[in-house]
């Protein structure tokens, strides 16, 4: 069956909005009804987080798009690793949760298949971020290629298990499962393609992690999920929440995101 935890529900804002655009967005996500059982968070670019902490409520917690790998000044591997220091145009995990970030959003396929990020830099993200306690959306998914090649869950099982080669516990992990087909496509996955993955990796967590982890990980769909075909995806056992790019953007407050009822 489904996680345990409570729904959860993320806009990625990606690399859009203006001082003006996010002013307007954060009121509006101000006056926005929350269901009180629904973890609310939002991942504003870098340059407008420190203004999205300063005027949204509580109530919605704020994630980056994006963190850098660690610190030290050391080799972990072939990836230089670095606490703040000599990584021009990179941003850390110290620096995000001193401006309000509480979750992270790593492994997105726009990092993955557009900046070229790999299995093990994403793993090792996902590792310094959880130790100095920054919270993990964990991106998974197939492209189209390969779900027509009868790849799907190979693609998704090979991504998750560089998390848990890396990660210290699952404790602050959500996984997102984005099929990158449906991500900005206006393809959304059926209801029952999305369910079908998530079993599979509920039950992946189960026999290469712990029964006790794959019952409590919630795992979320994202992929041109809308006010219109959430609920529909909602209703899925498996489906604990949604990450959402473009329908984010849009005025809360007309919208209906919500739980399953
Ligand atoms: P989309 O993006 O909702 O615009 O498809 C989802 C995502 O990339 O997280």
């Amino acid at each position: 069956g489904g996680s345990s935890g409570k729904f959860f529900v993320g806009g990625n804002w990606k690399c859009n909005g203006t001082t003006a655009s996010i002013s307007k967005l954060v009121s509006d996500l101000n006056e926005a009804k929350v269901e009180a059982d629904v973890d609310v968070v939002v991942a504003p670019p870098f340059v407008y987080i420190d203004q999205v902490k300063k005027t949204l409520t509580d109530r919605v917690e704020i994630s980056s798009q994006n963190s850098w790998v660690g610190k030290g000044g050391a080799f972990t591997g072939e990836i230089r690793v670095g606490k703040g220091g000599a990584f021009t145009g990179e941003i850390s995990v110290e620096q995000l949760k001193d401006v309000g970030c509480t979750w992270v959003i790593l492994g997105h396929s726009e990092r993955r298949h557009v900046i070229g990020e790999d299995d093990q830099f994403i793993g090792k993200k996902a590792a310094y971020a959880l130790t100095e306690n920054l919270k993990v959306i964990a991106c998974i998914g197939e492209k189209l290629e390969e779900r027509e090649a009868g790849k799907t869950f190979d693609v998704c099982f090979q991504q998750l298990k560089a998390y848990a080669d890396n990660v210290p516990s699952w404790d602050n992990i959500v996984v997102a499962y984005e099929p990158v087909w449906a991500i900005g496509t206006g393809k959304v996955a059926t209801p029952e393609q999305a369910q079908e993955v998530h079993v599979a990796i509920r039950d992946w967590l189960k026999k290469n992690v712990s029964a006790e982890v794959a019952s409590k990980t919630r795992i979320i769909y994202g992929g041109s999920v809308n006010g219109g075909n959430c609920a529909e995806l909602a209703k899925k056992e498996d489906i604990d929440g949604f990450l959402v790019g473009g329908a984010s953007l849009k005025n809360p407050t007309q919208q209906t995101l919500q739980p399953k009822s």
